[in-house]
């Protein structure tokens, strides 16, 4: 697949799960670095290859295309055992690392006790925020309060002990108050973890220099993010967010290279939108019509198992994502999804409770509760899509639909996905 940048950042703009992973996939063909910037391994990315299915939560997805290079730039927070699991089940379906995977010295560590601290925190508060309970945001907050222990400090063990040992007793100090001890699985869990730094500090690099050096050469580079721009943790619907900066903007932030170097855009979105976790829907569709969405878009969390909640396409978040996100194009996913139903909304805008109507995304995440969407109603195409190579292949409701997505969210739609299959998809 070409028709991208050299360098190409793909971020989701929905509240993630948008199909990232298959679209990563399929553009990884043509690249020879795949790099993720932000998160943990709260991310899933289901991949289909053949017939198998991968679902991949740190290593990019890149990974299941031969050759190519695979980092972890110093954005991501690391879970040390969750990441030699998942590595060591690619190489035993028969996938070659060798030399292929790399992690940043400047990323910091996710430890057993982030977990702990995860659980502990969202049991005792008073407002859940729906995490996935991986330790990724206390990880984050270790990082902004400069406490945490990254991948280079394994390679000094006096500084490292040094520092897992403050952190270990902060911890139990906090869990303590919450009326949680940490006994001694904690300390077990705390072995395992770092009796695989070695193992780590061996396929440590510098991100940032990598991916220029092989800029400068010619190479091409992806750059992948996770969750999606309403989950930033600065743009998004705040508090209910993730801990990190999803935006395209993070790419550079999160890998180390120049803003200047990025050249391409692409925003993923599904035809739909879904939401795991806490939080606002403002899209979000009545009970059985979101139960039966459920079951067509297969709308279960990847890492989780949990339950999508399930709403109409919403313009004003697109609209939002191309603006925060300079999207120079659009991926539209699932489509086919949509191949049965007799009709389809779009929210245009939204109508706010003093009964002002806007087009942009509030800020204010609490009124996004009361809000009343806008919408236009497109008639369905009630036929499948799913062998659909080209545009012209696509029965004409389906191509004013997206033409109607691409002039709500001001930004050219390049790829249509209709169909899990590496080869389900339409280029524009
Ligand atoms: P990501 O985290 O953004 O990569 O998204 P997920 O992997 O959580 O969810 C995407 C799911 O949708 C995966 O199971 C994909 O195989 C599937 N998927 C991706 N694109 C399409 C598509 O065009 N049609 C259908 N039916 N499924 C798709």
């Amino acid at each position: 697949m070409s028709g991208f940048g050299k360098c190409t950042v793909i971020v989701g703009c929905q509240w993630g799960d948008e199909g990232k992973g298959k679209i990563v996939d399929v553009l990884a063909e043509g690249v020879d670095i795949v790099a993720r910037y932000q998160g943990g391994a709260n991310a899933g990315h289901t991949v289909h290859v053949g017939d198998d299915e991968f679902i991949l939560h740190q290593i990019p997805s890149g990974i299941l295309h031969e050759g190519r290079r695979c980092l972890l730039g110093n954005g991501v927070v690391l879970d040390i055992v969750q990441f030699f699991q998942e590595f060591d089940a690619l190489a035993e379906r028969g996938i070659d690392l060798t030399g292929r995977v790399g992690v940043s010295r400047r990323a910091h560590l996710l430890l057993p006790y982030h977990r702990l601290m995860d659980k502990a925190a969202e049991q005792s508060a008073a407002e859940k925020i729906g995490t996935t309970g991986r330790g990724i945001g206390p990880a984050y907050e270790d990082k902004a309060g400069r406490r945490g222990v990254r991948v280079a400090d394994l390679g000094n063990r006096p500084r490292l002990e040094s520092r897992v040992a403050s952190a270990m007793s902060r911890v139990c100090e906090r869990l303590d108050r919450l009326g949680q001890g940490a006994g001694t699985d904690l300390e077990r869990a705390m072995e395992e973890a770092l009796s695989l730094g070695d193992r780590l500090l061996a396929l440590s690099c510098d991100t940032g220099p990598e991916i220029t050096r092989a800029l400068d050469a010619g190479q091409r580079v992806l750059l992948e993010g996770a969750q999606g721009t309403v989950l930033d943790l600065d743009h998004g619907t705040y508090p209910f967010v993730t801990s990190s900066n999803t935006t395209a903007a993070g790419a550079a932030i999160g890998t180390g290279i120049g803003p200047t170097r990025i050249d391409d855009v692409v925003g993923v979105v599904k035809a739909y939108i879904t939401r795991v976790g806490e939080g606002p829907l403002p899209t979000g569709m009545d009970q059985a019509m979101d139960e039966h969405m459920r079951q067509l878009g297969g709308e279960f969390g990847a890492t989780t198992g949990r339950p999508r909640r399930c709403g109409w396409f919403d313009s004003v978040i697109s609209r939002f994502a191309a603006q925060v996100n300079g999207l120079t194009g659009l991926a539209v996913t699932k489509l086919d999804v949509l191949d049965t139903l007799p009709e389809i909304k779009v929210a245009t805008a939204y109508t706010m409770p003093d009964g002002s109507v806007v087009e942009d995304f509030p800020a204010d995440t609490w009124s996004l509760g009361d809000i009343v969407p806008v919408y236009e109603t497109h008639p369905g195409w009630e036929c499948s899509t799913a062998g659909a190579r080209t545009l012209a292949d696509l029965p004409p409701n389906a191509r004013s639909y997206l033409d109607r997505l691409e002039e709500l969210t001001g930004a050219p739609v390049r790829w249509v996905s209709v169909g899990t299959k590496r080869s389900q998809i339409i280029q524009l």
